[in-house]
């Protein structure tokens, strides 16, 4: 160590081990924040560093800068209560959950630069940041997942052929029904119906007319219902109503207008008017029904009844 001499040929000033040691320490920290920095830049997803209490941002990568701000100057004076469009104590708590690690994934509407809001999903840390506790958020599009989630959603939910609710949904709407008719003794009714001689039609007429008759008479109940009210296709040729609030007698009334309505959408085939009559079961819900089971089956029965009365007609559960 000591025979080392400058080009003067002066020694030159020795450095103690712990110097080198720190010189090394502050290129190793250079190299990191550098590549830091070059991974929260290149990476598609939008970084901000937030301080937690307060909710202003203390960083941001430059994906963040694009989505919600005019530059990263003006980023860095925001605050990410201008961007989430949940309330501020809402904001708040989102923070708490995600700094005390309880919760790291949050699907938020975020609004950005143009003003436009945007769905995306948010997973979010705790890190020191400055020697402080500060939270990291991912910001990634989630438009294109909500969408295709919606989609699948109604999906699930919708008959194909005619647009209704279908039998999955249906019940489920009943159920829900039943239970708010109990708690709040109010009446409920509920009609099956069930199209009649319909393989009549397929076989005169060939299946793509009994589908557009299947449409057609959809289309038309679905019309005569008031808000409230459902009506959804249960398999085949076989629809339900859903009537809340409603007794028996009103319900005849109103069942009575819908098969009229029925009978009235006609599918025109080679100048004939193709159209189908509906019959009818009929059920109200009764104080000992345990759930909407025995409703659902006091309405097959007499819908049985109707049929074998002579269709085209509505027959009404005893009890
Ligand atoms: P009924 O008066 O006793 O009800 O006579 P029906 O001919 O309607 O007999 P049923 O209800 O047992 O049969 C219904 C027929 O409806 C059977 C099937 O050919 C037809 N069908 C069921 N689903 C569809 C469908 O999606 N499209 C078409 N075009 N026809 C269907
Ligand atoms: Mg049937
Ligand atoms: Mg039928």
């Amino acid at each position: 160590m000591g025979d080392t001499t400058t080009e003067t040929g002066a020694p030159a000033p020795t450095r103690s081990a712990l110097e080198v040691e720190c010189d090394a320490l502050r290129r190793t920290n250079r190299m990191l924040a550098e590549r830091i920095d070059a991974l929260m830049n290149v990476h598609h997803a939008a970084i901000l560093i937030l301080d937690p209490e307060s909710g202003a941002i203390l960083d941001a990568n430059a994906a963040a800068v694009r989505r919600y701000a005019n530059g990263r100057a003006e980023l860095l004076t925001r605050n990410i209560r201008d961007i989430n469009t949940l309330s501020p104590p809402e904001i708040a708590q989102r923070m708490r959950l995600a700094v005390a690690a309880r919760r790291h994934h949050f699907e938020f509407l975020h609004r950005l630069r143009d003003g436009s809001v945007q769905e995306v999903d948010v997973y979010s840390g705790p890190i020191l940041y400055d020697g402080k506790l500060a939270l990291v958020s991912f910001i990634h599009d989630a438009t294109r997942r909500k969408t295709l989630e919606r989609k699948l959603k109604t999906m699930a939910s919708t008959d194909a052929l005619t647009g209704c609710c279908n039998r999955r949904r249906f019940l489920a709407l009943l159920r829900q029904e039943f239970r708010q008719a109990r708690r709040h003794r109010l009446p409920l009714s509920v009609a099956m119906i069930d199209l009649d001689h319909f393989k009549r039609i397929n076989d005169t007429f060939g299946h793509q007319t009994g589908d557009a008759v299947l449409k057609a008479v959809a289309a038309a109940c679905r019309r005569m219902m008031r808000d409230g009210d459902a009506f959804g296709r249960l398999g085949g040729e076989e629809f339900g109503v859903l009537l809340p609030g409603t007794d028996l007698a009103a319900a005849e009334a109103v069942l009575g207008r819908v098969a009229e309505a029925a009978r009235g959408a006609t599918v025109r085939v080679q100048g004939e008017r193709v159209r189908a009559t509906m019959s009818v079961g009929l059920s109200a819900a009764l104080p000992d029904d345990a759930d909407e089971a025995p409703l659902l089956r006091r309405a097959d029965t007499a819908l049985y009844l109707a049929k074998a009365d002579g269709r085209d007609r509505i027959a009404t559960a005893a009890g």
